[in-house]
């Protein structure tokens, strides 16, 4: 069946890459917002909106039956759940079949069994896939499970089964902290997720997180998609991603691809997925859990691979089989993607809120930027601190690299802190220009002094951006308009001005 109406039930930069696919698929588009969205982009753009509710994601974004209705309403035949909120929430996808509405996303069996890393570690067990070290079983008596701990070797880490978004994780280094890690582990699981589900697994020192991409059709057909390497993390959670990874070789690639579909496989999974692994100083990889839905940082795949991984989302759902096999993919160059938070780098990454004052869009050759914001627009403090996604594409690694720079360097934000300086800092150290980092890269490398600008610095760039609205709002005064142009040429306006 042709999808004709896609609600988005989701908000900021991923509701409107969504949208973008839809309507070059001549696919209409719904936004739902909250009252704290009612000028929100996502909502500007989008063909119809549905107010849902209070700020809150809790009262709106998060509540299934608004969403239905908001569908019902509209005449939407297709709901997209784009990343966070309900993207990974089975009886939501559940419920939208049982309206009669197509789930954009995997089977509800699927999101069940993947959803849960220890349901997930024993679907792929059989399917020839390396788990970490550890339990495959949840465990709640702390004697027992320091014995698990002690029979896996420190460090372990405690991991709430139900976890996501770097939440409800513990590593214990040292024997004599593991009751009280333990307690704060299932209480943290019990709060956050619901469920107070914990295992144990080894923690691997200094490991790189390495993911691959997959689509799967509703036909059996699976294909991987390379990899991403995003071990550049704050508080567990992706700030800076590639692909493909720097250091895997074509043979080394393939292994770990094959790896990710046989994880697809191990599920008859349909849908955009992503199976993460982490990687030891060998390069050898351990599963760590299977995201069922589009990741934050598909866009470096979709750069590399000129796939638009929205639109094959979208077909899958509609029924239609891959129209391309495993070896019609290939690597085209490289991609790097900085994700822009609103978050102050010289003090732990703190989430920071306002408006934006300033806000203007790198440009130019190799530059996408996905976004959810334009100037003078809030960030609202209900939701994610993430304004935008920065995203290069160069002919090779270090072309990408120096596209970043050359972006981050006309990016201008004012009104609020985000984490550019931190990414330009990462993009200029050794580590990272070689790319032999690990996830510990922010802990061993980061201090704020590296973002600390020289005041006179600042104070130099503001004068610039005053300088330059002071000429455009001149130009503004000229009431300049294209029939004029043409009339008087372009060397007379040069004159005007
Ligand atoms: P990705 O693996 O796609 O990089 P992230 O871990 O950055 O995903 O999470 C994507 C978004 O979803 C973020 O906004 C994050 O806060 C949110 N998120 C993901 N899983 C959960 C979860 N289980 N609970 C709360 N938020 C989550
Ligand atoms: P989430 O669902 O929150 O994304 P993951 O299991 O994917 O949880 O882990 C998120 C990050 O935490 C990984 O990218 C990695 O940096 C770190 N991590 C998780 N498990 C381990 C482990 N066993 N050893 C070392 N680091 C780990
Ligand atoms: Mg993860």
């Amino acid at each position: 069946m042709k999808i004709k109406k896609i609600l988005i039930a989701n908000r900021g930069e991923i509701a409107i890459r969504v949208m973008r696919s839809a309507k070059e698929m001549g696919i209409k588009t719904v936004a739902v917002y909250s009252e704290a969205d009612k000028a929100a982009a996502h909502v500007l753009y989008a063909d119809e909106a549905v107010l849902i509710g209070p700020p809150p994601s809790a009262q709106s974004y998060l509540v299934a039956d608004k969403i239905i209705e908001a569908c019902k309403l509209t005449g939407a035949d297709a709901v997209h759940p784009g990343y966070g909120f309900l993207s990974e929430n089975a009886q939501f996808a559940e419920k939208i079949a049982q309206a009669g509405i197509i789930f954009i996303g995997p089977s509800v069996e699927a999101i069940k069994v993947m959803g849960d890393k220890l349901a997930s570690k024993q679907a792929v067990k059989s399917f020839d896939v390396p788990l970490v070290p550890g339990m495959d079983e949840p465990i709640s008596d702390v004697e027992k499970a320091k014995a698990v701990a002690q029979k896996i070797g420190y460090p372990v880490m405690i991991k709430a089964s139900a976890g996501g978004g770097g939440k409800g994780m513990r590593i214990v280094t040292d024997p004599k902290d593991f009751d009280e890690q333990m307690t704060r582990a299932v209480s943290e699981a019990r709060s956050s997720f619901g469920d107070e589900a914990v295992f144990i697994e080894k923690f691997i020192t200094s490991p790189k997180h390495i993911e691959v991409q997959i689509l799967g059709d509703q036909h059996g057909n699976i294909v991987y998609l390379f990899e991403r390497e995003c071990s550049i993390q704050r508080r567990n959670q992706k700030v800076i991603e590639e692909a493909p990874s720097a250091v895997l070789s074509p043979e080394q690639r393939k292994r770990y691809g094959e790896a990710a579909v046989n994880v697809a496989r191990s599920c008859n999974y349909y849908g955009a997925g992503t199976v993460e692994f982490i990687a030891d100083a060998h390069l050898d990889f351990y599963f760590l859990e299977m995201n069922t839905r589009l990741q934050v940082e598909h866009p470096v795949t979709e750069q590399i691979s000129g796939v638009d991984l929205v639109k094959e989302q979208i077909k899958i759902a509609q029924g239609e089989a891959i129209s391309f096999t495993q070896e019609d993919l290939q690597i085209n160059g490289h991609s790097i993607e900085v994700r822009v938070y609103a978050e102050d780098p010289e003090n732990n990454f703190l989430p920071d809120t306002g408006t934006l004052s300033t806000y203007r869009r790198p440009q130019g050759a190799g530059v996408r930027v996905d976004d959810g914001y334009e100037e003078g627009m809030e960030i609202p403090i209900h939701y994610d601190p993430m304004i935008a996604k920065l995203i290069t594409h160069g002919k090779d690694r270090a072309e990408a690299i120096e596209r970043m720079k050359r972006a981050i360097f006309e990016y201008k934000i004012i009104g609020i802190k985000t984490t550019l300086p931190f990414c330009e800092f990462v993009l200029n150290h050794p580590d990272f220009i070689d790319g032999s980092f690990t996830t510990k890269f922010v802990e061993e490398h980061f201090t704020p002094d590296h973002v600390r600008k020289e005041p006179s610095e600042d104070l130099e760039r503001v004068a610039a951006i005053f300088a330059f609205e002071q000429y455009k709002a001149k130009k503004e005064r000229l009431q300049y308009t294209p029939a004029a142009s043409q009339k008087s040429g372009w060397k007379s306006r040069i004159k005007r001005d």
